[in-house]
């Protein structure tokens, strides 16, 4: 095993998974959240800003997260001020 640097907290740590055993929970934890939200609140263009905000999961946090390969057909827009300016393609759906 080689030393580590902890994604979330910076602290030093042997492992060979991303982030030290205290903030694995959170990222569990995190993930879970972000499950959750893909779920049942996950509308086509989204943006960070809005899940952060939905979640309680931090910019950084996120950033990372959806980097990673399961979350790699979600479509995410990058900002986090916008409010969602594209909603209009959204409005498609005929009965
Ligand atoms: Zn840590």
């Amino acid at each position: 095993m080689e030393l580590k640097r902890c994604a979330r907290c910076g602290k030093f740590y042997a492992s060979d998974v991303e982030v030290c055993q205290e903030c694995e929970k959170k990222d569990l934890a995190d993930l879970s959240k972000l499950k959750g939200f893909f779920a049942e609140n996950y509308v086509s263009g989204v943006s960070k800003g809005e899940i952060s905000a939905s979640t309680g999961i931090s910019a950084r946090n996120l950033n990372r997260y959806l980097s990673y390969e399961e979350f790699s057909g979600i479509y995410i827009t990058d900002g986090f001020n916008s409010v969602n300016e594209n909603s209009a393609d959204e409005e498609k759906i005929s009965l």
